[in-house]
């Protein structure tokens, strides 16, 4: 990750979601730093990637055999972002990832359902036509 480069998903998911800690920014020294919490790993399935506050990585731990935490910290002021470590949890009991379940959050569905609207607005148009005799 380059400092001083949030993109715009990291700078809100800082600002919704993260932990303000009391450490300043090195950088503009004007913000105090958020800190993201980032979870990774193979049995996680589809839910790889996530952002997990405290408690819900304390569920975790006894919920999936291993997985990577990365730990990032960001201002919100000048956008500056750092890894500052990343740690293994985990019971260390190898599970399959979970099944794959649409959920809102899912992009694939969000994308599926975009594609679907065209054309369900083409059969609509189809339609409309014959009505009028022009097809
Ligand atoms: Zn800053």
């Amino acid at each position: 990750m380059d400092a001083c480069d949030a993109d715009p998903y990291l700078r809100r998911a800082a600002k919704h979601h993260g932990n303000l800690t009391t450490r300043s920014c090195p950088v503009c020294k004007k913000e105090a730093l958020r800190e993201l919490r980032y979870t990774f790993g193979d049995q996680l399935g589809q839910y790889s990637g996530r952002i997990k506050n405290e408690a819900e990585l304390e569920e975790m731990q006894s919920e999936y055999g291993e997985f990577r935490v990365y730990t990032v910290e960001i201002c919100l002021g000048c956008g500056w972002n750092h890894l500052i470590y990343s740690y293994l949890l985990g019971d260390g009991k190898t599970r399959k990832a979970p099944r794959k379940v649409r959920t809102l959050e899912d992009e694939d569905f969000m994308e599926e359902e975009a594609a679907r609207k065209p054309l369900k607005a083409w059969h609509l148009h189809e339609q409309e036509l014959r009505d009028q005799g022009r097809f």
